[in-house]
């Protein structure tokens, strides 16, 4: 989003809504990325007394991962909300840049080890079959210690 002009915000606070492409993440896609959506923003935008500037709303981005354990693609919104920052102004400030920290916030908010869900069952090691459609050949009896352990959240 364009910088915020300080000498144009209204009294009291505005809202800022809307996204900006992509690019701006500068995320290259990797083996955990396939595609990345643009980064939206909805923040509440007030310059308080004692010269800060206050943001507050949600940032994020929507994406495309690459299962880590099973390899399919699966989309997720990543934001973070609450997201809260504050900016001194000084006397001579006249505008502020809030997408370089929507930029980083937005990056640090995507998961280290993406999965299509808590429960995916991955790859067979042996012959690549995506287990969540069913058991393949070289798997034995599925392991009775497991079954105390469906419905836990991982
Ligand atoms: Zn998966
Ligand atoms: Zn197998």
């Amino acid at each position: 989003m364009e910088a915020i002009l300080l000498a144009r915000l209204a009294e009291g606070g505005e809202q800022f809504k809307g996204e900006d492409p992509a690019e701006v993440l500068e995320l290259e896609p990797d083996d955990a990325v396939v595609s990345v959506g643009p980064l939206r923003y909805d923040v509440m935008v007030a310059s308080l007394p004692g010269d800060e500037l206050l943001v507050r709303g949600k940032v994020g981005c929507e994406v495309v991962f690459r299962c880590a354990r099973c390899a399919q693609s699966f989309t997720l919104e990543v934001t973070e909300n609450p997201y809260v920052r504050s900016y001194e102004l000084q006397d001579e400030t006249e505008s502020v840049d809030l997408t370089p920290d929507m930029r980083e916030a937005t990056l640090l908010a995507f998961p280290a080890y993406p999965v299509c869900k808590s429960e995916c069952l991955g790859l067979c090691s042996k012959c690549g079959k995506d287990l969540n459609q069913g058991l393949c050949e070289c798997v034995p009896e599925p392991d009775a210690r497991w079954g105390g352990l469906d419905g836990l959240e991982i």
